[in-house]
């Protein structure tokens, strides 16, 4: 099972992403998450990618191919994988169409002025990278992570000229290859604007995903749920 999910800054696409893919037991591949582990690591890549991410810039598509290509190559991949981060734009969106097969394109939709407002309210563990928003999923202890303890930490692309600059981005070059998608695949839009239990609810729905049932998806003809 091959999933993709898109949506603006904010929208939640990471929390999502994660739950499914602990259920359906396929790996949840984050290009952000990828690049944020090299710059921890302070890897040649990562001290490559540093200053673009600090900014909001996307990183040059033959890094990010070159990254996906090789990541979606590992074993753990073969049986499916929930790519989050992945096509950010039209050259990306070509390269995956062509190498590899989707089951359904999960489309979260947020308004650009609640983007922003969850974008200023996040926070990321600083050792397992779980996010929180202090807003709608917020710690049980301020500042310290449910699940690993680790220090709650404010992303460093979380300043107001980096959430302008990859909002603009997401607008221009990634809402666009929705467009692309959907003429192919199958695409599934949940509204992104309630809580994280009542968004994994709907998008659970609308994919058709009850545990026990992950083969359904494959054997679906291409749908557009609104
Ligand atoms: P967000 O969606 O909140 O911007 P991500 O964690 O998905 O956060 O990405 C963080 C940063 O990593 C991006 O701003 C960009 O610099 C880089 N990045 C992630 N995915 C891609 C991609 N597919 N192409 C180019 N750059 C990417
Ligand atoms: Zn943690």
């Amino acid at each position: 099972m091959n999933l993709l999910v898109l949506g603006p800054q904010g929208a939640g696409k990471g929390t999502q992403a994660k739950r499914i893919a602990v259920d359906y037991a396929i790996p949840h591949i984050s290009t952000g998450d990828m690049f944020r582990a090299a710059i921890a690591a302070q890897t040649e890549l990562g001290k490559q990618v540093e200053p673009l991410l600090a900014a909001g810039t996307l990183v040059p598509d033959e890094i990010t191919v070159a990254l996906i290509r090789e990541r979606l190559g590992h074993e753990d991949a073969r049986r499916g994988f929930l790519l989050d981060g992945f096509p950010r734009n039209a050259a990306q969106a070509e390269f995956f169409l062509e190498n590899f097969d989707i089951d359904a394109v999960i489309a979260i939709e947020l308004p650009e002025e609640a983007a922003i407002a969850r974008m200023q309210s996040r926070r990321l563990c600083s050792s397992c990278g779980l996010d929180y928003n202090l807003i709608q999923l917020r710690p049980k202890v301020p500042d310290v992570c449910d699940n690993c303890g680790g220090r709650l930490v404010t992303r460093a692309d979380d300043t107001p000229e980096a959430i302008r600059a990859r909002l603009r981005d997401y607008r221009e070059k990634t809402q666009p290859i929705l467009d692309l998608l959907r003429e192919k695949e199958l695409i599934v839009t949940v509204d992104g604007t309630p809580g994280p239990d009542v968004v994994q609810a709907e998008m659970r729905l609308k994919l058709g995903l009850v545990p026990g049932a992950v083969e359904s998806l494959a054997a679906r003809e291409p749908v557009e749920v609104a």
